[in-house]
């Protein structure tokens, strides 16, 4: 497998695999690497949609870490990478340097007004204004037809939509679900940082967003009961921090006061220093 380093010699593959797949478009998963199963998840999705055709980008990305984040420390295990996304059919990896993302001097970014104040853009200011940077280069670089997204960052994508819509970008946003450890924790790269006595608080998350379906199920719509009730099972934890509970609409990621069909409920909370989401569409 291939490793591209530069936006040159991604745009060049991507234009030759088109240009021998009679048009085919390539499929793009973006990702800042220690990749786990919820990757792997969404490389198997495009190469179902676009076989020989995936590019799988591994760049952690400064500009959507906070100064008191965790960019120097988050988890970097190239090799491993590597071989998860090869095994999962990728095609090519893209892993640029932070120069070739943002040659010096670099003062373009994208805004995507309105939602990214939103959800973890509220508590990760400037946050959402990294990611769509980062995604739009991705996807103008890799002229890619498609790119696949986790419902994990459900706000993520929400922004991300948008910013395609405005852009006209012309690649297609293609959501995977959640993928999850057995006791129900949704696969993050963060999960890393976790000691034992947190993995089992981490949990919480888990049983709220549970909690919330099965009161759906049995008919409550009210956002405020379902507020209160996701409250309540974090209230079990008294250790982990809550960092916000909302019931919005999943395109403009504004509150709603009733679940509805499509309707985003969603949690962030931190477990010691770790801050963890989670959350479900409304079925
Ligand atoms: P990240 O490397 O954390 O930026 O994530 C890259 C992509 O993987 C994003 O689209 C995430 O939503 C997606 N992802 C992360 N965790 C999961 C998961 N547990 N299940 C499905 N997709 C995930």
């Amino acid at each position: 497998m291939r490793i591209l380093t530069t936006v040159n010699e991604l745009r060049a593959w991507s234009r030759a695999q088109r240009s021998s797949a009679c048009g085919e478009g390539i499929a793009l998963v973006p990702t800042m690497g220690a990749l786990h199963v919820g990757h792997g998840s969404l490389i198997r999705a495009a190469a179902a949609a676009r076989p020989g055709r995936v590019a799988v980008s591994i760049f952690v990305n400064p500009t959507q870490f906070g100064p008191k984040e965790d960019f120097a420390r988050y988890p970097r295990t190239f090799k491993a990478d590597c071989a998860l996304a090869e095994r999962e059919g990728a095609s090519v990896i893209f892993a640029p340097s932070v120069e070739e993302m943002y040659p010096a001097g670099a003062s373009t970014f994208v805004e995507v007004d309105g939602l990214s104040e939103r959800l973890d853009g509220q508590s990760r200011p400037g946050h959402f204004r990294g990611v769509a940077t980062v995604v739009a280069k991705l996807m103008i670089a890799a002229e890619a037809d498609l790119a696949f997204f986790g419902q994990k960052d459900a706000a993520q994508v929400a922004v991300l939509r948008r910013m395609v819509g405005d852009l006209r970008l012309g690649t297609a946003i293609v959501v995977c679900p959640i993928v999850r450890e057995d006791d129900g924790l949704a696969l993050s790269s963060r999960n890393a940082y976790l000691n034992p006595g947190e993995r089992k608080q981490a949990l919480v998350l888990n049983r709220a967003i549970r909690r919330v379906e099965a009161l759906v199920a049995d008919g409550e719509r009210s956002g405020s009961s379902l507020i209160d009730a996701a409250r309540g099972v974090f209230a079990e934890e008294p250790e982990v921090r809550v960092d916000y509970i909302e019931l919005v609409d999943w395109e403009t990621l504004w509150p709603v006061l009733a679940a509805a069909p499509g309707t985003l409920f969603a949690v962030a909370a931190w477990v010691g220093s770790t801050r963890l989401i989670d959350n479900a569409i409304i079925g």
